[in-house]
């Protein structure tokens, strides 16, 4: 029962944090500061582009786990990974979804915050779906037990990667360096189960994105998000990044 809610927990998130996303591009398209719109500063177009970047990657991982979930309805060895990237998903997705909806608010600058806007009413749903249904350490544990109990679901979980490894050096020193995560003992596998389950989700994410997205959303998520250690604010992908093709496919001509 609880796989298809945390699901729901999941999906649900993905969903606040697309409607934050237009909010703050809707903005930033029509306020100008410094002489110019908002979505046309450089800083500002970073900060979207990062957004959309987040947005869309937690949407296609949320689609992965739906379509995980459905075959595993009538085929029993779909099973095992839909066990396992269930609770990685809904830990990720679920606790990037309130700082996601706070850089949105701030897109809007005062106006985010005060209650004429949308935002503060998402950014007051953001952190319930990371509560309830299995609070985020819940779902750490429960992924560690998934490991331990059935082994099936990590090579599942290693096939999806290794599928994608393939198409980008840098999941290919992602996934290496998950091997030796994952080796590591038992005992000490509690204490950081959230830095485990965190690199999972984003290797997965990442999976996913080269195998279904654009080149421009797809590596700029490995580059951003891969081998460099904590996720860090938004609005820090490298000054190289293709801002305006990330923008534009949040919202088509967002810059026109
Ligand atoms: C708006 C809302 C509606 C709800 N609706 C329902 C409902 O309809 N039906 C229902 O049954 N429940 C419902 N809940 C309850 C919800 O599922 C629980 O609040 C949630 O599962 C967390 O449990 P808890 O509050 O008992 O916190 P606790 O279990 O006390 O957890 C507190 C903290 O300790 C952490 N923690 C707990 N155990 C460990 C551990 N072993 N190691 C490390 N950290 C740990 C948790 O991650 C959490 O951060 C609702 C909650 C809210 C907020």
């Amino acid at each position: 029962m609880v796989a298809l809610t945390r699901l729901d927990c999941a999906i649900g998130s993905a969903a606040i944090m697309r409607q934050a996303l237009v909010q703050a591009l809707h903005h930033t398209m029509h306020r100008r500061a410094f002489g110019k719109r908002l979505v046309e500063q450089a800083l500002m177009r970073n900060v979207l582009a990062d957004l959309a970047l987040e947005s869309e990657a937690s949407m296609a991982l949320v689609l992965r786990i739906a379509r995980a979930v459905d075959e595993a309805q009538h085929d029993p060895a779909a099973a095992p990974l839909a066990r396992l990237i269930t609770a990685i998903g809904k830990y990720l997705v679920c606790k990037r979804c309130a700082p996601f909806v706070n850089e949105a608010q701030e897109c809007l600058g005062g106006a985010g915050y005060v209650e004429e806007s949308m935002l503060p009413r998402l950014y007051r749903q953001a952190p319930l779906n990371s509560i309830w249904e299995g609070s985020g350490n819940v779902q750490c544990l429960d992924v560690l037990r998934t490991l331990d109990r059935e082994p099936a679901s990590l090579e599942a979980f290693l096939a999806e990667i290794d599928r994608a490894a393939p198409l980008h050096r840098l999941l290919r020193e992602e996934r290496r360096r998950l091997g030796d995560l994952l080796a590591s003992a038992p005992a000490e596998r509690e204490a950081i189960a959230r830095v485990l389950v965190e690199r999972m989700a984003v290797a997965l994410q990442a999976a996913v994105l080269l195998r279904g997205a654009p080149e421009a959303v797809a590596d700029t998520y490995c580059r951003a998000r891969l081998g460099g250690g904590d996720l860090r604010c938004f609005g820090t992908l490298p000054a190289d990044a293709p801002f305006g093709a990330l923008i534009d496919r949040a919202w088509p001509d967002a810059v026109a």
